[in-house]
C-alpha cells in the first residue's frame, strides 16, 4: 500500500475541512457539495525517459482537473520526490477557490510529477518535461487547461513544455502555458506578481484598520521568490522596515531593517541569508513571535499551529505561502484580533499575472510592466473587497469568507450549466 505522508494528508483534510465549513453556512446544495469535494478528472501517467548514463528510468506523473464550471483550469506543476496525489488533489482544488476569489474566468487543476531535480542534469529535466506534455498533451489546451510553474519548477521548463505541445498541434501554441520566459511570450511583471498582489492586500488591510504602516516593522519566513520580492516591496510600497527573514538555513534579525539590495547580494553569493553582517541569528520561533505589524509567512505550509499561535503578536498576518496556519491556530488568532489575509486571496497575485499572460497570448499584443501593476493592483482591490463585505455580512474571519465568495461563485456556475 503506498504511504501517504504526513503533509499530503494535512493537506487534503484542511481542503476538504475548509469546503465542509463554507458550504454549510451558505446552505450548498447536496449535490454541487458531493461534486465540489471531488476532482472531476485525473490523469496517472508514466513516463520513461533516457538518463546521461544511456540507462532508461521510469517516472509517475498527475494531472488533476478539480472543477471547469467557470473556465479552463489553471494551477501549477510540481517537481518533488515526495509528490503524492492527495497533495496534487489539494492544491487543485484550492486552485478552484482561488481563481473564483479573484473572479478570473478559470477552473482549477494542478500536476506534479514524482522526481528530485536536484538530482537531475538539465537535459534529463528537459526530456523529462517534454515526456510529461507528450503523454498530458491531449488533456492540456489554452481553452483546457493551463499549467504553470511550481515547486522546482522553472521558466526554463515551461519554454520547453510549451515548445513540445506546439510541436505536437503543428503550430506555435504558447497560450497552453503560463510562466514562460518573457523572450518566449512571457508577461512583464511576472516575477514578483505574488508578492506585489500580497503587498497590495496588506496596503488594504491597513486602511481597513487604520493603521499607518510607514516606518513599521516586518518579519517574513521563506527567503524565496515570494518572501525576498515581499522584501522589496514593502520598502519599495508600504515604506516598512524588514526587520527579520529566513530560509531553509536559518532566521536573522536586525531591529534597524535588512536594506533590499545588500540582503540579496549575500544571498546570492553565499547562498543564504544567514551570517549577513551586522544580523543577529535569531531562532525560527522567534522569527514568527516578534512583534512587528505585519508576518508574511512564505515558506512552508502549517507553521503556524494551535502551539505558537498564543504567542504570535503581530497585527496582520499575510499568507504568501500556501496553508502556513492550521484550522486551529486561525480561531486562536481570530479570537487575539489579529488580522489575517488568506492565502486563496494574498498570494493569488501570481495567477492574476498568469492570467494576464493568458490574455496577452491569445491577442498576441504585449502589455508593458506599469499596465500589469495597475490591472493587479484593480484585481487585487476588487476580491479585498469581495471577501471583507462578505466576512461582515456572514460575521466571519477572511478565510473563511473567501471559501465562501469562492464557493458560491463556482456553485452558481456549475447551477447554470445544468451540473445539478
Ligand atoms: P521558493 O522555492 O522560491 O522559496 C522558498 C523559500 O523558503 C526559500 O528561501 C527556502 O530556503 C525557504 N524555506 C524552506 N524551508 C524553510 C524553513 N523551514 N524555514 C524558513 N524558510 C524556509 O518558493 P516560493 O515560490 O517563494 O514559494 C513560497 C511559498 O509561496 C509556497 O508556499 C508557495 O506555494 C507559495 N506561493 C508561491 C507563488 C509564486 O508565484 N512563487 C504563488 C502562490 C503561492
Amino acid at each position: 500500500m503506498i504511504q501517504i505522508p504526513q503533509s499530503a494528508q494535512t493537506s487534503y483534510n484542511t481542503s476538504q475541512k475548509q469546503l465542509e465549513e463554507a458550504a454549510a453556512i451558505i446552505e450548498l446544495d447536496p449535490a454541487a457539495y458531493e461534486l465540489l469535494r471531488r476532482p472531476l478528472r485525473e490523469l496517472h501517467v508514466t513516463m520513461t525517459v533516457k538518463m546521461d548514463n544511456g540507462r532508461t528510468k521510469i517516472f509517475q506523473g498527475f494531472r488533476v482537473q478539480h472543477n471547469d464550471a467557470r473556465g479552463p483550469n489553471k494551477g501549477g506543476i510540481r517537481f518533488h520526490p515526495d509528490e503524492t496525489i492527495d497533495t496534487i488533489r489539494a492544491l487543485a482544488s484550492w486552485m478552484t477557490w482561488k481563481t473564483s476569489v479573484m473572479d478570473l474566468p478559470l477552473g482549477g487543476g494542478k500536476g506534479g510529477v514524482i522526481c528530485n531535480p536536484k538530482t537531475m542534469s538539465t537535459s534529463e529535466l528537459e526530456r523529462l518535461s517534454r515526456a510529461y506534455i507528450r503523454q498530458l498533451g491531449s488533456f492540456l489546451g489554452p481553452e483546457k487547461d493551463i499549467p504553470a510553474p511550481d515547486v522546482y519548477t522553472t521558466s526554463q521548463i515551461m519554454g520547453w513544455m510549451a515548445d513540445e505541445y506546439s510541436i505536437m498541434q503543428g503550430k506555435n501554441t504558447f497560450g497552453v502555458i503560463t510562466g514562460k520566459p518573457l523572450a518566449l511570450c512571457g508577461s512583464a511583471g511576472r516575477g514578483d506578481a505574488t508578492a506585489r498582489g500580497g503587498i497590495y492586500c496588506v496596503r488594504n488591510a491597513s486602511e481597513t484598520l487604520g493603521l499607518n504602516l510607514a516606518g513599521e516593522r516586518a518579519a517574513i519566513q521563506g527567503y524565496g521568490n515570494a518572501g525576498s520580492n515581499a522584501h522589496k516591496l514593502a520598502i519599495q510600497l508600504l515604506g516598512m522596515k524588514v526587520i527579520a527573514v529566513s530560509d531553509s538555513s536559518g532566521s536573522i534579525y536586525n531591529p534597524d531593517g535588512f536594506l533590499y539590495d545588500a540582503l540579496m547580494a549575500h544571498k546570492k553569493k553565499t547562498g543564504s541569508v544567514t551570517f549577513f553582517p551586522g544580523a543577529a541569528a535569531i531562532s525560527d520561533k522567534e522569527l514568527l513571535e516578534l512583534d512587528v505589524a505585519v508576518l508574511f509567512p512564505a515558506a512552508l505550509d502549517s507553521v503556524i499551529t494551535k502551539t505558537n499561535a498564543p504567542d504570535i503578536r503581530a497585527k496582520i498576518i499575510a499568507e504568501l505561502a500556501n496553508g502556513p496556519i492550521t484550522p486551529e491556530a486561525d480561531a486562536i488568532l481570530y479570537n487575539k484580533g489579529i488580522y489575517i489575509i488568506p492565502d486563496l486571496l494574498c498570494n493569488a497575485g501570481g495567477v492574476t499575472v498568469s492570467y494576464f499572460e493568458m490574455v496577452q497570448n491569445a491577442y498576441g499584443y504585449y502589455w508593458d510592466e506599469e499596465q500589469v501593476h495597475q490591472r493587479l493592483e484593480n484585481k487585487m482591490k476588487t476580491a479585498f473587497l469581495a471577501v471583507q463585505q462578505t466576512s461582515q455580512t456572514y460575521k466571519v474571519h477572511n478565510r473563511l469568507a473567501a471559501y465562501i465568495v469562492a464557493v458560491k461563485r463556482v456553485a452558481d456556475a456549475m447551477k447554470l450549466r445544468g451540473w445539478y
